[in-house]
């Protein structure tokens, strides 16, 4: 009998739940038994581990986050934290296991495999769609539309007073939350980590836009963007233009939160589906994937040292659009 383990990792995404149901059904319609251990690798290190039947998994396919919890384990990068985890793994007979993550999590995955021999198969499941050799994670197009739905509403308010707004969206190395509500919100400018702006123009752009009477400058940073988020900006901005009126926005956790959309639920239930396909036909080591709409299996070995990049074309397109 083989014993398939899940646990998601790291930051929660929406469509983690629908990953995990899609996981345990297809363990057991294989025949196999799965276990959902709570709380990432700190939980496989802390043995908290619970079998997983039909109903345990039943009305979770709509909720985001997580069922099984998540958690950044500082013990798990330790040699001795894996060990304990693959120990525990193995006296409870559980030889493989879906880690649902992003790309710190996959790494872990594989040192499990590589270090303990446990069978692994990541599931990308991160608002940061920064998952190399995917188009999409779980949880990114949800995040999307929540980002994009608030954003549309701060418009509003910023065009009834003529203020300037920044809003600051999640992103600490990636910047396709920022660059893709910004041209879905019409943002006349984006800040992303992948880019370097040149801050003066960016200040003459928009003292101009001021002259000019532009009824609305929108400006979406990146979290993770070298100047330091929408606050420091703001404050530059202030610092440089006097008597200008902005606002910061900093949608935050909402952007984790909330159902998942249409699209996240899919893509989750293929890709947990695919997962213990794979590792019932002995794949291990690899992560799934969804290419032009085609679920692939990937050697984890594909990330190594490489970084997916963001389509920067796509930022040149957006100033030139919103202007
Ligand atoms: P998100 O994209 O949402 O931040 P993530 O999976 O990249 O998700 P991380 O915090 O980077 O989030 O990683 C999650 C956990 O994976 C870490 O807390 C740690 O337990 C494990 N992990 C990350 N990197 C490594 C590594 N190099 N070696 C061993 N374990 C790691």
């Amino acid at each position: 009998m083989n014993k398939i383990g899940v646990l998601t990792s790291g930051g929660d995404a929406p469509g983690m739940n629908a990953a995990i149901r899609a996981v345990c059904r297809t363990s057991l319609h294989h025949g196999a038994e799965c276990y959902g251990i709570m709380r990432g690798y700190q939980g496989l290190i802390e043995n908290e581990v619970k079998q997983l039947d039909t109903t345990a998994v039943a009305n979770i396919l709509q909720r985001g986050g997580t069922i099984l919890k998540t958690a950044r384990s500082k013990a798990f990068f330790d040699k001795e934290g894996r060990a304990q985890a693959a120990k525990n793994l193995k006296e409870q007979g559980i030889d493989s296991l879906v880690v649902i993550g992003g790309d710190g999590s996959f790494k872990g995955a594989q040192k499990l495999f590589k270090e303990h021999n446990i069978k692994v198969i990541g599931v990308p499941g991160t608002i940061d769609n920064d998952i190399l050799g995917t188009d999409l994670t779980i949880g990114y197009d949800t995040a999307l539309n929540t980002a994009v739905s608030a954003i549309d509403k701060i418009r509003e308010t910023a065009e009834a007073h003529d203020r300037i707004f920044i809003v600051e969206v999640m992103g600490r190395d990636a910047g396709y939350l920022a660059l893709n509500s910004g041209i879905s919100c019409g943002a006349q400018h984006i800040f992303i980590p992948e880019l370097q702006e040149n801050i003066e123009s960016f200040v003459n752009e928009v003292t101009d836009d001021r002259k000019r009477k532009k009824q609305t400058n929108l400006i979406i940073v990146a979290e993770g963007d070298e100047f330091g988020g929408a606050q420091k900006l703001n404050e530059y901005l202030i610092e440089q233009i006097p008597n200008i009126q902005s606002r910061v926005t900093i949608l935050g956790h909402i952007q984790r939160g909330g159902s998942p959309s249409a699209t996240d639920r899919i893509l989750a239930s293929r890709m947990g589906y695919s997962a213990v396909n794979s590792l019932l036909d002995g794949i291990s080591g690899h992560m799934i994937g969804i290419q032009g709409g085609e679920i692939k299996v990937l050697p984890f070995d594909q990330m190594k040292d490489r970084k997916k990049e963001n389509p920067l074309d796509l930022s040149e397109m957006a100033m030139i659009i919103s202007k």
